[in-house]
């Protein structure tokens, strides 16, 4: 019997491996299982209706030994404390990997932002900004998107923190609005990121992504730009789903004109076009395909499913969508993974080119942006493949190690204080 999920414990579980395998010096990694710091926040909201309702939030600050804290804010009515912790953790090797100069950090609101008004989500939003405002700033924890927030959420934090200082304060959050000094390409490019590492993994393979039978779980940002460009770059996209449920083509289906029909907010379970089949969202997961990509929420690829998995390999494009057994499951049975930290690290690395293009006062056009983070996502899967090597290891192992290395050998220059 499989033991209850915790990402916090499946995060600490494989860092503690990873210093085994990679052989690493641990005196210092004791530090590394804990935040730096845990906020939680109450937020009273005034309804439409003229009631009060009472939000949780919470901002988690794992580590700034590499730079200011950094990641996203999601809205979910499912978040906890907990897991805020496992992503913030999650953060802090993601931006390791990508080897740029952040920390890391999650947000999270407990709230279902489908039941609010855009006025009260806007409320919200302003409210937990004022909450977190002290812990925040562009040179010590820069929010971004994650999931059910967007550059328009952006927009509000970064106006509330603006109002708060009497200044504008754009560096504050990353994924803003083009117009307000976000950078182009930065709303797609998760999904952009998503599609770079399947096709440094299938060129590890002589394949390509032409002509490759995909199919995506979640049809949120990450995992809609990702079916898209996935069309666009000629890869069979088989099969996607999102809450409602999910469709099938066994010729491909037509992902513009899905995304027209997405962007409509319209649920698939009510799409039709001749030639596909509606499917369940555990359907999706154990169909035929060459590539799965989870790009809903945590622990999706279970003890529960991981044997019926028919693909060859697994994109991981949300954070820890793989259980810590399933992942052993996956591993015996000869489905290569590659790991969240690297596989959906497009976000933050365009997260720091915007930080760039802000302090230097300069905008990229969208091929320059798109160009950078190819080049920079395959200089660091040049970094996992070599580690795999090196350690007999998994890509995932080779990550957390690659992440650890840097982690920890950071934590030994700067010593402890006091
Ligand atoms: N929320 C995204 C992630 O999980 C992006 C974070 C960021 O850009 O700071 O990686």
């Amino acid at each position: 019997m499989a033991k209850q999920y915790d990402p916090y414990d499946n995060v600490i579980h494989v860092m503690e491996q990873a210093v085994k395998v990679g052989n690493i010096d641990d005196h210092m990694f004791e530090i590394l299982k804990h935040p730096q710091r845990e906020t939680k926040v109450y937020l009273p909201i005034e309804k439409d209706d003229g009631t009060i309702h009472m939000y949780e939030g919470y901002r988690v600050q794992h580590s700034n030994i590499c730079g200011p804290f950094k990641g996203g804010i999601r809205f979910h009515q499912d978040v906890t404390l907990n897991e805020v912790k496992a992503l913030a953790t999650w953060m802090s090797l993601k931006c390791a990997v990508a080897n740029i100069p952040y920390g890391g950090a999650k947000g999270g609101i407990r709230v279902d932002p489908s039941t609010l008004s855009n006025r009260e989500l806007c409320s919200l939003t302003r409210r937990y900004t004022f909450a977190i405002a002290p812990i925040i700033g562009a040179d010590t924890d820069i929010p971004a998107p994650d999931v059910n927030t967007n550059p328009q959420t952006m927009a509000w934090i970064l106006d509330t923190y603006s109002q708060l200082k009497g200044k504008p304060c754009s560096g504050v959050v990353t994924g803003k609005p083009v117009e307000l000094g976000g950078s182009r390409g930065r709303n797609s490019a998760t999904g952009r990121g998503v599609v770079i590492s399947t096709k440094l993994l299938l060129a590890t393979r002589d394949k390509k992504l032409s002509g490759t039978k995909i199919a995506i779980q979640g049809m949120g940002n990450v995992g809609s730009n990702a079916a898209r460009i996935f069309h666009h770059r000629d890869a069979k996209v088989i099969a996607i789903s999102d809450v409602s449920g999910g469709i099938y083509c066994e010729n491909g289906l037509d992902m513009d004109e899905i995304s027209i029909y997405l962007d409509e907010k319209k649920l698939l379970k009510d799409y039709n076009t001749p030639g596909i089949t509606h499917i369940t969202n555990e359907e999706l997961l154990t169909c035929d395909c060459d590539v799965l990509v989870p790009a809903a929420l945590e622990n999706q690829i279970t003890v529960d499913n991981a044997t019926n998995l028919k693909c060859s390999y697994v994109i991981e494009a949300a954070n820890g969508p793989t259980s810590q057994d399933a992942d052993k499951i996956l591993d015996k049975r000869g489905i290569t993974v590659v790991p969240d930290i690297f596989a959906n690290s497009g976000g933050v690395i365009v997260s720091y080119f915007e930080r760039v293009q802000n302090i230097q006062e300069l905008t990229w056009t969208r091929n320059q942006v798109n160009e950078m983070l190819e080049k920079l996502m395959t200089q660091s899967f040049e970094k996992l493949t070599s580690v795999k090597e090196e350690c007999k290891c998994s890509l995932r192992m080779a990550a957390y190690i690659v992440a650890l290395r840097k982690l920890i050998f950071t934590e030994n220059l700067k010593g402890l204080f006091p």
